[in-house]
């Protein structure tokens, strides 16, 4: 049920979408990094390859702690372990190939792997199809390590993140067995398109959906809300959840949406002159950094400039 806030003076509806925020595989991903924080015997340094989750502020809260994270969007996972000889190193909730856990174990390093299980899956589902004999379509984003690790499974993975990459597939496969699936944080929007070229191309392909729960629900979402004159989407550039809340706000209602990292990135020029404002976030998105989002909206009067400071209050080492 989404929560509806009235503001006393004036009309503005402030909208809480539910379901938003952290899903179970961001919250797994930091139980383990926390655990390893207060438990002395993981050796030291402590490394993440990568950002756990794709969220600015979590990296800095873990980074207040002491944790190294290696976030180099140039560099793939096994060029990232160049770096690191010592110490523990945790994969992310985005997935890591078989061999760069091998690589780390070569090295003598402590491993822990905060893949989320909906990711993992994904991976299980390919291996089978492929042993079966399939050839995989995986539609994703580039330089995202979701896909980074899928592609590393075989040769035999076509990547396509577009129509145009769709177009581009080999004419010669029509021949083969074609099993097609998806990174688990697309939106359907991004995947009827490229299926529909797909299609044309290898009319008996075999299509997988593996747009997580967590994905869905919160596009649902996003999708039934009321009509309101903007929505924030409270998360990471990053995160390519919290981009496609976004995108089928505007896609499906066609309601201004804006990203934002935090209450900070809010213009007070936005709400001067609208009626309603609805709030959801990405699922690697902290709670608190929601709730001073729907804060500063509760309070916000137009009339009284005292109400527009948008400044974050948070303490960064609270914020996990
Ligand atoms: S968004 Fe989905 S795939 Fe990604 S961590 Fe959350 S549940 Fe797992």
């Amino acid at each position: 049920m989404n929560l509806v806030y009235h503001r006393s003076g004036d009309t503005m509806k402030v909208i809480d979408l539910t379901p938003r925020g952290y899903c179970h595989g961001v919250l797994s991903a930091l139980a383990m990094v926390k655990k390893v924080i207060r438990t002395e015997s993981y050796p030291r340094p402590i490394y993440i390859l990568g950002q756990i989750v794709h969220n600015e502020k979590i990296t800095k809260a873990f980074q207040a702690h002491g944790v190294i994270s290696l976030d180099q969007p140039n560099k793939t996972r096994m060029e990232m372990l160049d770096e690191i000889d010592s110490g523990t190193v945790i994969f992310t909730a985005h997935g890591i190939s078989d061999q760069a856990i091998q690589k780390a174990k070569e090295k003598g390093l402590t491993t822990l792997n905060a893949t989320c299980r909906d990711v993992t899956k994904v991976h299980t589902a390919i291996k089978h199809k492929l042993a079966e004999g399939y050839h995989v379509i995986y539609i994703g984003h580039r330089n995202h390590p979701e896909p980074e690790a899928i592609l590393s499974i075989s040769p035999l993975i076509h990547f396509v993140e577009d129509e145009k990459d769709a177009l581009l597939l080999p004419a010669s496969l029509i021949e083969e067995k074609i099993f097609v699936t998806n990174q688990t944080t697309l939106s359907l929007y991004d995947i009827e398109s490229v299926l529909k070229i797909i299609e044309t191309k290898y009319p008996n392909y075999l299509f997988d959906n593996e747009i997580c729960n967590a994905t869905t629900v919160r596009q649902d979402a996003v999708i039934h809300q009321e009509k309101v004159d903007l929505m924030l989407v409270v998360g990471d550039k990053k995160s390519s959840n919290s981009n496609k809340l976004a995108f089928v706000g505007k896609k499906h209602q066609n309601i201004d949406s804006k990203l934002i990292s935090g209450v900070e990135d809010i213009d007070p020029k936005w709400l001067m002159d609208i009626e309603s404002v609805s709030v959801t976030s990405g699922a690697s998105t902290p709670t608190k950094v929601t709730e001073e989002v729907i804060l500063f909206l509760h309070q916000f009067n137009k009339n009284d400039p005292s109400t527009w400071d948008h400044d974050s209050k948070l303490d960064i080492l609270d914020i996990l």
